[in-house]
């Protein structure tokens, strides 16, 4: 038992670290191919496991975006993002929080609000240059 909740805590932290140490935003697979080089014997299942666990005790964030893979955030507080509709690629973006839009939707039905998320769909810089290029 104590050798199981070693290895777990190990696979969790190596997962963490791989998380807080990129700004990526990656898919499973991607973590999972990073996992591997630490710890040969992970399998993905492991890997979506924790990340699981982690997304419940609120260490990692999961961004959703319905029929597409999740993209893992190493940041859980909340912070808003762009997401480029070409290539994918999810970006931070470094700007306040806007709380009063909260207070919007509870003036607007009542409903206590918890949080929420705001994304940006764009078109990225690279994919503009690339665009550019074709011309
Ligand atoms: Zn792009
Ligand atoms: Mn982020």
């Amino acid at each position: 038992m104590e050798l199981v909740n070693k290895r777990m805590t190990k696979q969790k932290r190596v997962i963490l670290d791989i998380l807080r140490n990129t700004d990526t935003h990656p898919t499973a697979d991607w973590i999972y191919e990073q996992a591997r080089k630490v710890l040969p014997d992970i399998s993905l299942g492991t890997v979506y496991r924790n990340l699981g666990v982690l997304t419940e005790t609120g260490q990692i964030m999961e961004l959703n975006y319905g029929s597409s893979y999740s993209r893992y955030d190493g940041n859980p507080n909340n912070h808003y993002h762009s997401v480029c509709l070409k290539c994918g690629r999810v970006k931070d973006l470094e700007m306040p929080l806007h709380k009063e839009l909260e207070k919007e939707v509870e003036t607007l039905n009542c409903d206590k609000v918890l949080y929420h998320r705001l994304e940006f769909y764009v078109i990225c810089q690279s994919c503009q240059q690339k665009e550019k290029d074709k011309k």
